[in-house]
């Protein structure tokens, strides 16, 4: 694809000496993959592999991460991932923008335990991490499905073994893992699963389930989070008829608004602004 635009550079105007005027020469088909092109085409230059290796080689030791549902400010996230990762020497953390950052480690090595670690969250919101690649790009709207943990009030203590809790939770989402307190069975006031979920699902609050007799049961399912967008704020994590903002007053920063539209883009709130600040 690279190639191609070498073939496509025309020279529309070349002058015949120092003193003549310009004379207009026909464009010229150079490559007919681009036969779109025949009007005047504008001066372009050329970057090779060479001239962006030793970028690529810089941030391949990177990652790009965002929390889903919350845009937290770069302090606040710089902080987490200090915290979270501190360990695996990290080189920066910046902000590229939407609430999307980008840490680089001083290894290639730490960069693949981060990636090991397995699932992160941030205030129970989905902390989503990949490894950075040339070329790519990360869209929270990409994002099809995620972990999310999951409580089954008042679970029997009969259904605590992996078999059944994970047949109940499988009505919800594809369970990953149990949290540590119910694989132990220590906390029984509700067994906590992690499971996956697709970002577009229904999310019932409730579950049914035939037990070894015969008799249904009815399972209550409560969501740490869940990836909902409610109607009356566009905030994400809850739906509109639990939403806290709908009878409360909600403080807001007195600022002119100059992008209304934009405002909680995606329930997506916080400033690019804010982000951008501290990107220098
Ligand atoms: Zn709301």
């Amino acid at each position: 694809m690279a190639s191609a635009i070498e073939d496509e550079v025309c020279y529309v105007f070349s002058p015949n000496s120092d003193s003549a005027p310009l004379n207009f020469a026909s464009p010229i088909h150079v490559s007919p993959k681009s036969s779109v092109r025949s009007e005047f085409q504008k001066p372009r230059v050329k970057i090779t592999h060479d001239d962006i290796r030793d970028e690529i080689q810089f941030w391949d030791s990177s990652v790009v991460f965002f929390v889903l549902g919350a845009n937290p400010p770069s302090h606040v996230i710089d902080g987490f991932v200090r915290r979270i990762w501190g360990k695996f020497g990290v080189d920066k953390v910046v902000a590229l923008g939407n609430g999307v950052h980008i840490v680089r480690f001083t290894t290639t090595e730490n960069r693949d335990k981060v990636l090991s670690m397995g699932y992160q969250f941030f205030d129970k919101k989905p902390f989503v991490v990949k490894p950075w690649e040339q070329s790519m790009s990360v869209n929270k709207e990409d994002i099809k499905s995620i972990p999310i943990w999951v409580q089954l009030p008042k679970l029997n203590l009969m259904y605590w073994g992996e078999k059944s809790l994970y047949k109940i939770v499988g009505m919800v989402g594809k369970p990953l893992r149990m949290d540590m307190a119910t694989k132990k069975r220590e906390k029984l006031q509700y067994a906590r699963v992690l499971v996956e979920v697709s970002m577009s699902q229904v999310f019932p609050d409730s579950v049914e389930y035939e037990d070894a007799d015969g008799v249904v049961v009815t399972q209550p399912i409560v969501y740490e989070w869940k990836p909902v967008v409610c109607e009356t704020c566009k905030g994400m994590g809850h739906s509109a008829d639990v939403c806290t903002k709908k009878t409360k007053p909600v403080w807001r920063p007195k600022v002119v608004q100059q992008h209304p539209s934009r405002q909680e883009e995606g329930g997506f709130s916080g400033g690019d602004k804010e982000l951008k600040a501290n990107q220098d």
